[in-house]
């Protein structure tokens, strides 16, 4: 049947389901990590490139200064070669234009073809103070007829300060092509590079001139030490002498953390990871709850599926919200058929129709009936005897939301209810049967007595009658009558004797009404004092006057005191003649107010022991050889049919008192 709580199947567990989405998210950790990095590259790509562009604009600013010194030089030089050279002062005031001009230069001389100074402008110049680079420059620049710088050389210890990084130009002077001497510019490499090096590119920069073996001959460094990171070396293009311009930044490779993509990108990637971690937890925590509900689902339904018992719920209009298999089982309908639908049901019988309507009446009030017993009705026309408990359905709230019943099928149980019912009938039957077997032969022996009276009687009669038919005598008139008198008593007694029988024996149905007890006891009392006599008991009965009638079944009663009194008699049988009185009693019971009249048979018999008190009123227990052991099973019966009670008790003086109770007859109801 359709459950409606039924959950959709669970979506295969495995770790496929997860590799998709872990993979995406390294790869994007993966772009992440290396877009910053990347970014970094090219920062320091960026700045590499830089630093190689100010290098080079550098290196030019410091070649154009000294190619321009180089030109002054050469025009100088071209005026001291020609036929008429300037005048001696007039070579040193434009030497010392020149000074003016660039501070890096430290001296100017002139030189004869011999190297005898002519002229100087500058620090002195002795002869053959030239440094071996110097001079081979000047040698070179003389073979090859071209301005050559040297190597540069310190005068002092220091590699580079006042003395130190000089560097010499050797210029030839050729007159008709004879070497007529040379003009050599001495240049401080300091100078050179303080001057002419902008202040913001030497702030950024710490700048160095290295001589051929890389040694430092120059340095600025207004910003600091360099970094090490971003370098560069260009030489200086100069003829003759090798001089390396290097470059090293101060500033370090770029910084991850301040970089404000790289911080975001990280805490965002972070968020990210925490956010999924967060994500994955409350999916596995949903995934577990999901797969334990599910479970618990299944536990309910199969536990509903495999109740015996019916179960249906209903709203507050009496619409079938919910039926379970039983449910289907007992009224044989599907679930299809029944949900969704209000009364009438298909499972109604026609003939309980007012009964249901009743009850469901009762129902949309809101008073449902807690337990009843009615009847289905299955589609094949065959009723179900059922059970019903109805409760009202509360939701978790507290909200009374409809009703819900348990229907049990309890057609085994009527069945077995109808079965013993018969069987105690045909129990009762037989005891009676049994009984009356017993009683029978007594019968036949007391009915002797009687049909003998009779028939003595009525023999007097004839004698008397065929006497004064003969006319040997009068009729005796007076005689005649006594005679058929006698035999009119003897026959009434027998009949009753009979008729009492008779009842007791036969089967019927219990019909309660209003019983006087001494009219019952009257009844049997020719019985009772039938078997009395034969043992030798005296029957004694003591009822009050004023007693009221109860609700009985008289026959029923009949044959409970008559159980009760031949027991009782058969309790005497081995006692002394004088002891055994069988005494009846009825008394209205005055410590009860419900009303009731108590009946005791008492004897002085030889009372019960424990050991058949336990098995007193149990079927077919008996302590007599020819006893069946029913009549106080039966007895019982009897009385719990009439809503009262048997009970025993030991008779003081010995012997045992056997008492049940009667309700009382309303004083209105016929007797
Ligand atoms: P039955 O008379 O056929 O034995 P009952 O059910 O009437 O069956 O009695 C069961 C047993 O209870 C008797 O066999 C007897 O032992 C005991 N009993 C019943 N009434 C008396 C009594 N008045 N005094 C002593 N014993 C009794």
């Amino acid at each position: 049947m359709k459950n409606p709580f039924s959950m959709p199947r669970p979506v295969p567990d495995g770790p496929w389901r997860w590799l998709v989405p872990v993979l995406l998210v390294l790869l994007f950790l993966l772009v992440l990590l290396w877009l910053p990095w990347q970014a970094r590259q090219m920062e320091s790509n960026e700045r590499q490139e830089q630093l190689i562009a100010d290098t080079l604009w550098v290196e030019q600013t410091l070649r154009f200064e000294l190619a321009r010194s180089e030109e002054v030089l050469a025009t100088l030089g071209t005026d001291l070669a020609a036929d008429s050279p300037p005048a001696h002062d007039v070579v040193e005031a434009r030497m010392a234009q020149m000074f003016k001009n660039g501070h890096e230069l430290r001296r100017i001389a002139w030189l004869d073809a011999g190297g005898r100074q002519l002229a100087v402008q500058g620090a002195e110049l002795a002869h053959g103070a030239l440094t071996a680079s110097s001079r081979d420059a000047q040698e070179m620049a003389r073979k090859t007829h071209n301005g050559r710088y040297s190597d540069p050389y310190s005068l002092g210890p220091a590699r580079y300060g006042p003395d130190a990084g000089l560097v010499d130009y050797h210029l030839p002077l050729y007159h008709e092509g004879r070497f007529v001497g040379s003009l050599v510019a001495t240049y401080d490499l300091q100078t050179l590079l303080d001057e002419n090096v902008p202040w913001w590119f030497a702030q950024d920069n710490s700048l160095s001139l290295l001589d051929r073996d890389d040694h430092v001959v120059a340095h600025r460094a207004a910003g600091g030490p360099g970094r090490g990171v971003y370098t560069h070396k260009r030489a200086l293009d100069l003829p003759g002498g090798q001089i390396v311009l290097a470059t090293d930044s101060v500033k370090g490779a770029p910084r991850l953390l301040p970089n404000l993509l790289v911080g975001s990108v990280i805490l965002l990637a972070l968020g990210l990871v925490l956010s999924l971690a967060a994500l994955w937890r409350h999916i596995a925590r949903t995934i577990a709850a999901e797969n334990a509900l599910r479970q618990q689902m299944a536990f309910r339904t199969a536990m509903e599926n495999s109740l015996l018992t019916g179960l249906r719920a209903r709203d507050l209009e009496g619409r079938v919200t919910y039926v379970n298999p039983a449910f289907c089982r007992i009224v044989g309908l599907p679930a299809g058929e029944l949900l969704g639908r209000t009364p009438p049901m298909p499972y109604w019988a026609p003939e309980e129709t007012d009964e249901y309507e009743e009850r469901f009446r009762k129902i949309l009030a809101g008073q449902a009936t807690p337990q009843f017993e009615t009847v289905f009705l299955r589609p094949d026309g065959t009723r179900v005897p059922v059970l019903v408990f109805e409760a009202p359905l509360v939701d978790s709230i507290g909200r009374h939301t409809g009703w819900m019943s348990s229907i049990l099928d309890i057609t085994d149980r009527k069945r077995a209810e109808e079965l013993a019912r018969q069987q105690q009938e045909k129990l009762e039957t037989s005891a009676r049967l049994a009984t009356m077997g017993e009683i029978s032969s007594m019968l036949a022996h007391e009915l002797n007595q009687p049909l003998a009276a009779i028939s003595s009687y009525t023999a007097g009669a004839l004698n008397v009658l065929g006497r004064a038919s003969d006319h040997a005598a009068p009729l005796d008139a007076g005689m005649l009558k006594r005679a058929l008198e006698q035999a009119n008593t003897q026959a009434r007694r027998a009949g009753q004797i009979i008729r009492s029988v008779h009842e007791f024996v036969k089967k019927r149905e219990p019909r309660r009404e209003s019983v006087m007890v001494p009219q019952v006891i009257e009844g049997i009392r020719a019985l009772v004092e039938l078997q009395a006599r034969q043992s030798y008991v005296t029957l004694q009965v003591e009822v009050p006057p004023d007693l009221p009638p109860v609700l009985a079944d008289r026959v029923l009663l009949e044959q409970v005191l008559l159980n009760l009194t031949r027991n009782a008699i058969e309790s005497m049988q081995d006692i002394d003649r004088e002891r055994r009185v069988l005494r009846i009693e009825a008394a209205r019971i005055d410590t009860d107010d419900q009303g009731r009249v108590a009946v005791s048979v008492i004897d002085n018999g030889h009372g019960i022991p424990p050991e058949v008190a336990e098995r007193l009123f149990s079927p077919f227990f008996s302590t007599k050889a020819e006893g069946m052991g029913m009549g106080l099973s039966i007895c019982r019966t009897a009385i719990e049919f009439h809503g009262g009670t048997l009970t025993h008790a030991d008779n003081p003086g010995g012997g045992t008192v056997f008492t049940f109770t009667l309700q009382q007859a309303q004083a209105t109801m016929p007797t």
